[in-house]
């Protein structure tokens, strides 16, 4: 894999790329479980875990490195390894992790993936700078889901990162620091969310998002195995597909690159050669382009006798969301009712019992969310022809369409939701 990810940062040489990685895949994973056998009190587990950890980045240290490089690069693992035992050593005595302790052991994953890309790239004679992320990630002190000081980062990124033809600046992704030098993480999946916040910093051309799919796909190919990527769509839209199910990237983690207007790539690591998808401001394709889906959704309706000119129904309604602090997906209302999607049945009933107080209220479980994305999807006559009449036979509970013209969206029985996939995609994609 380093060597793949070093061979596609190659291609990129005259770009003066900046290469922002991750942890080897599992490795938070395991860090997570060493905080937590630490607090519980098992020392020696939790040192087991961390040699072994450890030990994992020796052993590809030694599958790729040889010479001065292998004798450098193990030093260098065997270093970081033993400040991280010594602070797991402490939690184990301590029995406790707070968020900022937990930050700490966290970051050790990136700092040990990418020392050993910059010993790869080293071993094979590519000019690398390596940099230490928390020299100019400035964040604020909310540990685990660090904040970015976008002001700060840029300035200090310019002047420590300094990208150039002919070299790759590698560093972490994930990390950061406060203004006194404490190490935070940015949250989980965090990294890509640090490689756009570098490209605003640096006003880079582009960030790319290399992952381990052909880009974003016009649906699960769980369920369609022929899926393709789309070639360009907005960032608005792959926003509204990540929110409703596509697992590519978490929106928020792009924000930095939407206000900066630069572009974002999702490519496939596996497959450099496919053309991946691009996220731009505005999509130059007009009509749907995506499905996703989401299921294990309840379906509320709420009946006011008294709806008609009561304008403080809506209100009293979702105030009793919000104490539940429960987000309501989708929403369409008529004169005497409102009708409204959330998220799983757990928290329900009590949420239930508050609206019964003065509304009706009916409740379907097992129900799910079909969304068609594009864009001004209903600026061709046809679109919504074709929605239903592929659609037909199959209960559509409810209907809503995004202000924003770019998403169209259905509630449905769950036992369906497969089959209405594959009839639009069919419809549309293929
Ligand atoms: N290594 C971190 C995690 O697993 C960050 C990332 O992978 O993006 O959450
Ligand atoms: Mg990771």
């Amino acid at each position: 894999m380093i060597n793949r990810v070093l061979d596609i940062c190659l291609t990129r040489l005259d770009r003066a790329p900046v290469l922002v990685s991750s942890a080897m895949a599992k490795v938070t994973d395991a860090l997570v479980k060493i905080t937590v056998i630490a607090v519980a009190g098992d020392a020696e587990g939790a040192a087991r875990l961390c040699g072994e950890t450890i030990e994992r980045h020796l052993n590809v240290a030694r599958s790729f490195l040889d010479g001065g490089n292998l004798k450098d690069a193990s030093a260098e693992i065997e270093h970081i390894g033993a400040a991280l035992l010594s602070l797991v050593k402490g939690l184990s005595l301590l029995r406790e992790c707070s968020a900022r302790s937990r930050d700490a052991v966290l970051a050790f994953g990136e700092l040990l993936s990418t020392s050993l890309i910059a010993a790869r790239a080293r071993q094979r004679g590519i000019r690398v700078d390596f940099v230490d992320s928390r020299l100019f990630m400035r964040t604020d002190d909310n540990f685990s889901a660090a904040a970015p000081d976008m002001k700060t980062v840029a300035r200090l990124a310019k002047r420590k990162l300094k990208p150039a033809p002919g070299k790759i600046v590698v560093c972490q992704g994930f990390i950061g620091s406060t203004a006194g030098g404490v190490t935070t993480t940015l949250g989980r999946g965090g990294s890509d969310f640090s490689a756009t916040i570098i490209g605003a910093a640096l006003g880079a051309e582009a960030v790319e998002i290399w992952t381990d799919v052909n880009g974003i796909l016009t649906t699960d190919p769980r369920l369609i195995p022929n899926a393709a990527a789309i070639p360009r769509m907005s960032y608005a839209g792959a926003a509204e597909l990540a929110y409703f199910g596509a697992k590519v990237m978490h929106p928020a983690s792009i924000q930095p690159a939407v206000e900066k207007g630069i572009p974002v790539w999702v490519k496939n690591t596996k497959a450099p050669e496919e053309p991946g998808t691009e996220l731009v401001p505005v999509s130059p394709y007009k009509g749907p382009r995506a499905i996703a889906f989401k299921k294990n959704i309840t379906l509320i309706n709420v009946v006011s006798s008294r709806m008609l000119n009561a304008y403080g129904f809506l209100s009293r309604m979702f105030a009793v969301f919000e104490k539940y602090k429960t987000p309501v997906d989708l929403i369409a209302t008529s004169e005497v009712s409102v009708s409204m999607t959330v998220e799983g049945p757990s928290f329900l009933k009590d949420l239930i019992k508050e609206l019964e107080e003065f509304a009706s209220v009916e409740v379907a479980k097992n129900q799910a969310i079909l969304c068609l994305v594009g864009k001004e999807l209903w600026e061709e006559k046809e679109f919504f022809v074709r929605v239903f009449s592929a659609l037909n036979g199959i209960p559509v509970k409810m209907i809503s369409l995004g202000a924003s013209k770019i998403n169209l969206s259905l509630a449905l029985p769950e036992e369906y939701c497969d089959t209405a996939v594959k009839l639009l995609h069919q419809e549309f994609f293929e």
